[in-house]
């Protein structure tokens, strides 16, 4: 019997196609932060927790050779840091398999020739593998130089002078450019702080620049879907990959803009869909992503 834990989910199989001789979904692009892990606090340090289930998807999808890509827009880890934090919750997924927007941000970087470069970002490793590949430059200052590119990462310090400084750079002609653009995060304590998209709110309507011309690199961005689709080295309409995530309009909009399937992940950061999205998801998982095992099952009828 190739589908296995069927039983477990006889009440979600009523949901597939009757009869289906073809599994629903081809291959995916999974979000790591809510769907497979989460964060927890105890005093000053921050856990990772494997979500329930989340392994035991991850060996299927290992085992079936279904696949797979997994996809962050965290900024305040390196992929090495990625790697290793999943290695200590008990995932060992291989760095290739991950793609940052980091990644995709240096890449448009350099294919740009944006080589001086003022960056927003509250992370000293993150900071240092861009003074490894690109000239930083430090705040404004009148007739200093001005960078080819402003870019905006999660920065717990972004204040009114790192705003300023950002806005004067934009208007003197440097490319803004977001690592995201998620409007918010929660933090372990339940407050919500501002993140990427709201600091790019802020420079964009103080240099007076509109929405195109904002360069984003994370998800949502096309390109980003278009990168993760062709990493994924399948020869299948994009409707046939399934995008999962905890974010709406970062993880499953952008999917969906590109053609794709979609899985809502609730999470404490959005606990249920929002009401304002124009579009609801295929699949809303309830408890685990051992749920999605049988859209990529074979069914044997
Ligand atoms: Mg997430």
């Amino acid at each position: 019997m190739r589908c296995y834990k069927l039983e477990k989910f006889k009440n979600q199989v009523s949901l597939l196609p009757y009869k289906m001789d073809k599994p629903a979904y081809s291959g995916l692009i999974i979000d790591l932060k809510g769907p497979v892990y989460n964060e927890m606090q105890e005093g000053d340090l921050t856990h990772k927790i494997i979500t329930t289930g989340s392994k035991e998807f991850i060996d299927f999808l290992v085992g079936e050779k279904i696949p797979h890509i997994f996809a962050t827009n965290v900024t305040s880890e390196t992929r090495d840091d990625i790697v290793e934090n999943l290695k200590n919750i008990g995932l060992d997924i291989p760095s290739e398999k991950i793609m940052t927007c980091i990644d995709t941000c240096m890449g448009y970087l350099k294919r740009e020739n944006l080589e001086n470069i003022y960056l927003i970002s509250g992370n000293e490793k993150l900071r240092k593998i861009f003074d490894d590949e690109f000239n930083l430059i430090g705040g404004y200052e009148p007739d200093g130089e001005v960078p080819h590119a402003v870019v905006v990462g999660y920065d717990k310090g972004f204040n009114a002078r790192v705003m300023n400084d950002a806005v004067a750079f934009v208007l003197y002609g440097a490319r803004l450019v977001a690592l995201h653009m998620n409007s918010r995060r929660m933090t372990l304590d339940g407050r919500v702080e501002c993140n990427v998209g709201a600091y790019i709110a802020c420079i964009a309507r103080g240099a007076e620049i509109d929405e195109t011309e904002i360069v984003v690199v994370g998800k949502p961005n096309r390109e980003f879907y278009r990168q993760a689709f062709s990493r994924l080295n399948m020869k299948v309409n994009t409707s046939k990959i399934l995008v999962i995530g905890d974010d709406p309009e970062a993880d499953l909009r952008g999917g969906r803009n590109f053609g794709m399937s979609t899985a809502f992940f609730p999470t404490n950061k959005y606990p249920e869909w929002p009401g304002h999205m124009e579009f609801q998801p295929d699949i809303t998982i309830t408890e685990t992503l051992e749920e999605l095992i049988p859209y990529f099952s074979k069914m044997e009828q």
